[in-house]
């Protein structure tokens, strides 16, 4: 049985209604992907106001792994509502907050005492983490990497590397940022393997300690374990191991970035698993509490500790609601198996990803690790110039026709899966069989 229902054209009468109120009152910068308006969803599938359903391979970004509306998450949730939603946790604490920090240090890689920190966004994680770093070494600098997403506010916007739509027109920037290069092997110099350009962009960072900023100013590199935003871009585990070799030698906090790449969606509960890294702090959010906001700092004791006395904090962090999500994901995560099932849906979908490459010219390359799987469209293989507008093209009629996929990639040229690990291998072929007719009709083939 099929999954999509076609009621009416994309949008329907009743989301055009929604939309044209959106204009009026909502800024041009949040555009929306899918032109329809949301009534409910379920597992993989999204309904909207006129009774359209897709197929949803996005995710909300990667923050669904357990799936939409998940009926363990959604009771965790109703049971804490009931009982209370809000004290500020530094006012009033909770238990669901101690428990999901309990479970948390517990499952992040990584020997030795470790403490977690809550807060909404994973944008304000990654400032949190910055001030724990800095806080524990005294130092101001920060490395991170090209091809890098972080978040949007401003010292995350500043250790994003992509201008184009995220930074152009939003400075000044902060301070202290040095900027790496991150090995994009498909994108390698001919004749390279894999590890040779992973150790060569690690050689790399270490120059940079002679030639841009001493070692003994930086307080922390930030990097990816696997890019997001950048185009799912999966480094040799040669150059992680490298890189957290030079943190170590020069006392500087390795942070991992494991907001897109967390809770499953590799396979591992964390991406760090698959190359032995063991970041000092690890960064969450999304997929963490099923779409509540909810964002985390797992990390060395003494680190964490660092910072004084109500130094870290914010109103609404760790908000009791979210926690109680949260702690139902990682129950959920548990109980339904979704790491082999990331790995499962990860293999059907790069099977079919490979299908396609073998068919349409324009597929340049399939990658992913895991259920973290992207294919990168490009006008030509041997000058892999990004085919940009026949991505976005694509993306735009596989919409129509019921299955939502996203961009990424630096250069805008990358369709990426964030599915619901609890999608079925029949709504994944269904989902890419309209790729297929959208590349086929996109590509002039
Ligand atoms: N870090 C990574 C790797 C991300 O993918 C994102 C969001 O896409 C962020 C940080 C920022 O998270 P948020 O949008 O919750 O601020």
């Amino acid at each position: 049985m099929e999954s999509i229902v076609r009621r009416t054209a994309i949008p329907g009468p009743r989301s055009q209604a929604i939309l044209a109120r959106k204009e009026a009152v909502v800024p041009a910068a949040l555009s929306v992907h899918v032109p329809a308006v949301i009534a409910s969803a379920e597992g993989a599938l999204v309904t909207d106001v006129d009774g359209n359903t897709f197929i949803d391979m996005s995710g909300g970004i990667g923050c669904l792994n357990v799936g939409h509306s998940a009926p363990a998450v959604r009771a965790a949730m109703h049971a804490q509502v009931d009982l209370f939603s809000h004290t500020d946790f530094t006012v009033i604490p909770y238990e669901p907050y101690v428990e999901l920090a309990e479970r948390l240090v517990a499952l992040a890689p990584g020997a030795g005492p470790k403490k977690a920190a809550f807060f909404n966004s994973g944008a304000e994680a990654i400032e949190n983490a910055v001030k724990f770093a800095r806080a524990h070494t005294g130092r101001p600098g920060l490395v991170a990497f090209s091809g890098a997403f972080h978040g949007r506010t401003l010292l995350a916007m500043t250790l994003t590397s992509k201008t184009h739509p995220y930074k152009a027109g939003f400075g000044p920037f902060a301070p202290e940022v040095h900027r790496a290069p991150y090995p994009y092997i498909y994108r390698a110099p001919a004749g390279v393997s894999a590890a040779e350009h992973g150790l060569a962009c690690a050689d790399e960072l270490e120059r940079m300690f002679t030639t841009h900023v001493a070692a003994e100013s930086v307080a922390a590199v930030i990097l990816e374990p696997v890019q997001g935003e950048g185009g799912f871009v999966v480094p040799p585990p040669e150059f992680l191991r490298r890189v957290q070799e030079i943190c170590r030698a020069h006392e500087i906090v390795l942070i991992a970035d494991e907001v897109q790449t967390g809770f499953g969606r590799t396979g591992r509960f964390f991406a760090s698993e698959h190359s032995g890294l063991e970041p000092d702090l690890l960064v969450v959010a999304k997929s963490m509490a099923a779409g509540m906001p909810l964002s985390g700092v797992i990390g060395r004791a003494d680190i964490m500790d660092a910072p004084g006395d109500s130094a870290i904090g914010g109103t609404y962090v760790g908000n009791p609601v979210a926690c109680a999500a949260g702690l139902a994901v990682v129950e959920e995560i548990g109980r339904q198996g979704l790491l082999a099932r990331a790995e499962r849906v990860g293999a059907h979908i790069r099977r079919r990803f490979l299908d396609l490459q073998e068919r349409f010219p324009q597929v340049g390359d399939v990658r992913g690790v895991g259920a973290m799987m992207a294919m990168e469209l490009v006008e030509d293989r041997r000058t892999k110039a990004p085919a940009r507008d026949l991505t976005g093209r694509v993306l735009t009629r596989a919409v129509q026709e019921g299955a939502i996929f996203l961009r990424a990639g630096i250069y805008g040229n990358v369709i990426r899966v964030l599915v619901p690990l609890v999608i079925t291998e029949a709504q994944i072929d269904e989902a890419v069989d309209v790729l297929d007719r959208a590349l086929q009709a996109e590509s002039g083939r």
